[in-house]
């Protein structure tokens, strides 16, 4: 069983990886939003969040719908041709993106949601970089840059959990 789960968490970084996303990009967006409480931080101190957030079972189903979803509204199979169209402009008004984000951050506490609410709006790094890919190109990034924005949001969360918890110290 144990097993499974680690297989799981493998399979959805692959997924992440084939969309143009590493671990090392999401601990960067991580530390970007620490930055204003730990100057000297490093996204290499993020890494182990990124990960611990990445082996919650919630967090790897809705990555593996995310994705899909972008990747068959690209692929034109989608059953449901007006649904296509909004995956495919990334329409401002469609919100169900936003929506299974925010399950990731149900795990981690109200600081996780504000955290998100926030790197959504500044669209820092690999965040921005899938947002742009995704206008006009043929590439649908609609459910792919928020979950990567909920992760890294989650896995600051953690961090800033784990800092008052465990004085000043932060380890798996
Ligand atoms: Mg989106």
């Amino acid at each position: 069983m144990a097993e499974d789960i680690l297989d799981l968490q493998e399979h959805c970084i692959s997924l992440l990886e084939e969309r143009g996303v590493t671990l090392d990009e999401i601990a960067d967006c991580a530390r970007y939003l620490q930055a204003a409480y730990h100057v000297d931080l490093t996204k290499e101190e993020l890494l182990s969040s990124v990960r611990a957030v990445l082996s919650k079972r919630e967090v790897q189903y809705a990555i593996m719908t995310g994705i899909a979803l972008d990747k068959a509204a690209e692929e034109g199979k989608l059953s449901d041709p007006y649904l296509e169209r909004l995956l495919m402009s990334d329409a401002p008004l469609y919100g169900v993106d936003e929506v299974l984000a925010n399950g990731v951050c149900n795990t981690y506490g109200s600081i996780a949601f504000t955290n998100f609410g926030f790197i959504d709006k500044k669209k820092y790094g690999i965040i921005r970089k899938l947002n742009k890919a995704g206008k006009d190109t043929g590439v649908c990034n609609t459910f792919i840059d928020d979950i990567v924005g909920a992760i890294a949001a989650s896995a600051a969360s953690r961090f800033a959990h784990r800092w008052v918890r465990d004085g000043e110290t932060e380890y798996d």
